[in-house]
């Protein structure tokens, strides 16, 4: 089949990956003129780590990712608040857990893609999709093709707005500050700092090079402006543990970047005609969810696999892809705004309860929930490990 990916992110390349295993005829349009470093850091949780050794490129990954053992949670004031064991989840599930830059992810997953031949077609801007899966990109030339795939991504997505007639994602009241810092970082343990309508989260990749975010409620979207973000962050955290302090003091200004952070109503209808929606397109999930870039990765296998097992029959594949994938991802979209709700709660009261839970939490009853769930219709255990 002869097949087009619209958005050459996570989700796109992946799934090119995905269905060029498969023999298909693939090519990735991606409106950026070059490969951009987008974000600072992800968790390859176990189900993704599953999906990249079907791709033949996990001992990559491993290669330049760290491989924290433990989530800890700290107040703000540095009081221990529990911590989750990631050593449990990756037993449970079987394969490891490895936190890596997004610019080495993207870098290992293009270099596999260009191993097997695939083009990715920088400077392609879809504006339109019309009936009968007909793409319209911005220079003015068209393509149709068997299959489209949309990947692109949450903010404007043409592909969800063919499918579902509504491409607007929701603004779910709060930002984040992303960047990649130097340091001397404990290796084994992620840090996850619980404020008062705010969050701080540090997460090694080697022994001195980590990826962090603070995120804070903010009710209306507001400005963006870059040379003030190393101030507002000064003062959002001006009273937390020093390991916070230390990383707002030494990043980087012009890596600091900020999301006014956005996902989608879940919806259940990811098809019409020949195009099908995948990744953020199809079920953006918010970061507190921590399973946006695994969900894209694991739609890629699930659609190359859907559409073998229904060759000849697109229609039952994208069906049986969409009834295979919906429930999964709606439940992470909703975890996600779930976690967000809490920790962007600027009630006194409410955080001071939360805090005291947290405390008494069972982990190891998440770890257990959070690898069980992670690990629904993906042929993971303990045994592939
Ligand atoms: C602050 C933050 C932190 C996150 N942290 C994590 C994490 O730790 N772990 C995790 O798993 N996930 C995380 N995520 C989520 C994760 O980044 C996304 O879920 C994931 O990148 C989705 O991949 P995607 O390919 O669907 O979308 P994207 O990565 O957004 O890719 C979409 C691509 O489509 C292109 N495109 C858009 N419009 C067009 C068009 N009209 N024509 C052609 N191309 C187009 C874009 O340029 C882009 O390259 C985080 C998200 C945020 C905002």
């Amino acid at each position: 089949m002869k097949i087009a990916i619209l958005g050459g992110g996570v989700a796109g390349v992946a799934s090119a990956i995905a269905l060029k295993l498969q023999g298909h005829d693939v090519t990735v349009y991606e409106r950026r003129d070059a490969d951009a470093n987008i974000g600072a850091g992800i968790v390859v949780w176990p189900n993704a780590a599953f999906v990249l050794a079907q791709f033949g490129i996990l001992d990559d990954i491993a290669a330049v990712a760290g491989r924290p053992r433990t989530m800890r949670r700290l107040s703000r004031t540095g009081d221990d608040l529990g911590a989750l064991d990631i050593g449990l989840i990756d037993q449970r599930m079987g394969y490891p857990s490895l936190s890596i830059l997004r610019t080495d992810f993207q870098r290992i997953l293009l270099t596999r893609l260009q191993s097997l031949g695939v083009d990715v077609r920088y400077g392609h801007k879809v504006v339109r999709i019309d009936a009968g899966t007909v793409v319209h990109f911005d220079d003015g030339t068209t393509l149709t093709a068997d299959l489209v795939v949309g990947a692109d991504g949450r903010m404007a997505s043409c592909a969800r707005r063919y499918v579902t007639g509504d491409d607007t994602p929701v603004y779910q009241g709060f930002i984040n500050w992303i960047g990649v810092c130097e340091g001397d970082f404990d290796v084994d343990a992620i840090q996850d700092y619980w404020g008062i309508g705010a969050r701080f989260g540090i997460v090694p990749v080697t022994r001195n090079k980590a990826y962090w975010a603070g995120g804070a409620a903010q009710a209306t979207i507001g400005a963006r402006n870059p040379d003030a973000y190393r101030d507002e962050l000064h003062r959002m955290f001006a009273d937390w543990p020093a390991p916070v302090r230390h990383i707002i003091a030494g990043a980087p200004a012009a890596r600091i970047n900020k999301i006014y952070v956005h996902d989608h109503d879940p919806v259940p209808t990811w098809h019409r005609d020949r195009l099908v929606l995948i990744g953020d397109a199809a079920h953006a999930a918010l970061p507190t969810s921590g399973q946006g870039a695994c969900q894209a990765l694991e739609d890629a296998w699930h659609l190359a696999n859907c559409v073998a097992a229904h060759a000849g029959n697109l229609d039952r594949a994208l069906e049986a892809f969409t009834a295979l994938r919906f429930q999964k991802t709606a439940g992470i979209t909703m975890a996600g705004r779930g976690l967000a709700a809490s920790l962007f709660n600027r009630d006194e009261a409410f955080c001071r309860e939360r805090d005291r839970a947290s405390k008494h939490a069972d982990f190891a009853g998440l770890a257990a929930a959070m690898a069980d769930g992670w690990s629904r219709h993906l042929p993971l255990g303990a045994q592939a490990a």
